[in-house]
């Protein structure tokens, strides 16, 4: 089964420039922006701006300068919000994808949540 992009999901619009957001950084592939509802005092979501819907479309089929771009942003954004643990208190990287996952955008996104201790991962369901 191939992935269907829906292009006027919000994240779409946002890269579009069609809702404003609060960009932590914008690169050539990938735009970081704080969340509108953050769950800690960190909350950063990196978006890559091909139309990808989540974690495995993106890993399966963007290109090598996407995923680069990508994780090198990512990375920048735990420094330039002081959660990366070599000089912060660390963070969680988190993408949730379709019903299972309780993906709510379907845009691929990972989420980088820090500034308070978080808890364990998962609860025992
Ligand atoms: P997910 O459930 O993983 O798809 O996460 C979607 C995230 O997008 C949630 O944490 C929302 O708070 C966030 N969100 C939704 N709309 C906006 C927006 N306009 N600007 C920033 N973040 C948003």
């Amino acid at each position: 089964m191939a992935y269907t992009y829906d292009p006027q999901n919000i994240f779409a619009r946002i890269l579009r420039g069609e809702i404003p957001n609060k960009t932590v950084i914008e690169t050539e592939h990938t735009l970081a922006f704080h969340d509108i509802n953050p769950g800690a005092p960190v909350h950063v979501l990196v978006v890559p701006k091909g139309a990808y819907v989540c974690f495995d479309h993106f890993a399966g089929q963007a290109s090598e300068l996407e995923i680069v771009d990508f994780h090198r942003t990512a990375a920048k954004v735990c420094a330039m919000m002081d959660v990366a643990p070599d000089a912060g208190d660390g963070y969680r990287a988190i993408t949730n994808a379709g019903e299972n996952g309780v993906q709510e955008v379907p845009h691929y996104h990972l989420h980088i949540i820090g500034g308070r201790h978080l808890g364990r991962m998962l609860g025992k369901a």
